[in-house]
């Protein structure tokens, strides 16, 4: 037997490391799910939203039955003055106090 002394471990070159970085679509998705402009205008009667009033004021009289009370502040509006006045005050911060 011929003992052969190994010299230096023969070892394959180490590939070049892959760069797989892809952040493009987290990108995209990230800004897909936050929208610039929110629609904050919602419909009472059919829950459409919208992102500007007055294309939700358009819509409103579209509807046939129209609600005459509109609230000063927000424009949310009501079929009976009873509600809008209850609205109003809530909205505009002017709530019934009671006196004690
Ligand atoms: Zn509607
Ligand atoms: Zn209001």
């Amino acid at each position: 037997m011929i003992n052969v002394p190994i010299e230096g471990v023969h070892s394959a070159p180490a590939p070049a490391e892959f760069k797989t970085v892809v952040g493009s679509d987290k990108i995209v998705l990230a800004s897909k799910a936050r929208r610039k402009n929110e629609a904050k205008f919602k419909c009472d009667i059919c829950d459409h939203r919208f992102t500007a009033k007055h294309n939700l004021q358009n819509h409103m009289n579209s509807h046939s039955n129209k609600r005459p009370h509109e609230c000063q502040k927000c424009g949310n509006t009501f079929t009976t003055k009873g509600t809008h006045a209850r609205h109003e005050s809530i909205c505009t911060g002017r709530a019934v106090r009671k006196r004690f």
